[in-house]
């Protein structure tokens, strides 16, 4: 019998015999249940000492409760206890004839409830620790969850340019590699190209650093609409921008940044009743397939060096156009 949380012993089987109307024994699933102090079972949990009752049909201790099929002769109720002695239940043990149990019997069973007693309190201890356990592990799941979250956010947030929400640098140099790795690897062409805004310190100066802002806006936004899924293209500071035509010959880089750079020009902002257009300088490096040799000992530096010297000629022949390194 345990004591439950309301206080009652209830049988662990949760079954009781009963007698049945034809009076067979039969169980039922009603258990037995005693109040502490109540019947000899009751005495032993109140007074957390044995009780030996030798003979159940004299002993005014046992009462016989409704529907109780079996009557013992003799009954043993051992408490059993935590190592703190607090009453965990009792241990019933009987015997249809009176006067059975010795008292060896009774030493043994005092030893017995002992054991017992500890084992359930560490049973009991373990499922608490279990139980800790399992929610710690969950805050614990949770907590390495929520780090991983801000961490892409904020992988993402050093990975982007705040102004235009395009891709910074710094994540061009994470994937620029992947890119030269396929052109060395199956000489896949691809073009590099630099754009720098033309005079865009006067669009500043004339309308103020808010209207620049929004230029820069707009020209990321045509430029994104100018480039495919699998290309790179980031803004790499101030008014630069550089695109990464991946799998693209020098003819085709050449005439997709000469489509750019009317686009460019083909975009209008009004700013004190005055229509205001830009000009964009590009420089364009290629890795072809028959130069692989050569390429092949280039790091993107190196490239980004070659398209910038490009862009300077631009610059120098009048801007507002395309120059190839090396052509
Ligand atoms: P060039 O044709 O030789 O490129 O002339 P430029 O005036 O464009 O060149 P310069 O490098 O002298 O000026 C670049 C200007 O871009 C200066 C800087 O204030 C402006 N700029 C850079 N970043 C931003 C930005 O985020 N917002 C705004 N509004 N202006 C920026
Ligand atoms: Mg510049
Ligand atoms: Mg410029």
């Amino acid at each position: 019998f345990i004591l439950n949380s309301d206080g009652m012993l209830s049988n662990v089987t949760g079954l009781s015999i009963v007698e049945l109307p034809d009076h067979s024994h039969g169980w039922s699933a009603t258990p037995l249940e005693f109040k502490v102090g109540e019947g000899i079972i009751g005495r032993a949990a109140a007074a957390r000492d044995m009780q030996y009752c030798a003979n159940c049909f004299e002993d005014d201790r046992f009462s016989k409760v409704n529907g109780q099929a079996y009557m013992p002769g003799s009954i043993v109720c051992a408490p059993v206890l935590t190592l703190h002695n607090v009453l965990i239940g009792v241990l019933n043990v009987s015997h249809p004839q009176p006067n059975f149990f010795t008292d060896w019997h009774l030493r043994l069973l005092d030893v017995y409830t002992n054991i017992l007693g500890q084992l359930i309190t560490n049973r009991r201890l373990f499922q608490q620790m279990e139980m800790q356990i399992a929610l710690r592990t969950a805050e614990l799941e949770r907590l390495v969850d929520e780090t991983r979250q801000l961490k892409d956010h904020y992988v993402n947030l050093s990975m982007h340019d705040q102004l235009t929400g395009l891709h910074n640098r710094r994540y061009f140099y994470d994937q620029v590699e992947l890119a030269l790795a396929q052109h060395r690897r199956y000489s896949y062409p691809f073009c590099v190209l630099v754009m720098d805004i033309d005079h865009f310190k006067s669009i500043n100066d004339k309308y103020g650093h808010v209207f620049g802002d929004q230029v820069l806006i707009s020209v990321a936004k045509t430029l994104k609409e100018q480039v495919r899924n699998t290309d790179i293209l980031v803004r790499f500071g101030g008014e630069e921008f550089v695109i990464i035509f991946t799998n693209t010959s020098c003819d085709n880089g050449r005439s997709f940044a000469e489509r750019i750079r009317k686009e460019i020009k083909k975009l209008s902002w009004n700013a004190f009743d005055e229509d205001v257009h830009i000009t964009l300088s590009i420089g364009l490096y290629c890795l072809n397939p028959n130069q692989s040799d050569v390429n092949r000992m280039l790091d993107i530096d190196q490239i980004i060096h070659f398209a910038d010297t490009a862009l300077y000629e631009a610059k120098d022949k009048g801007r507002d156009r395309i120059e190839v390194y090396g052509s």
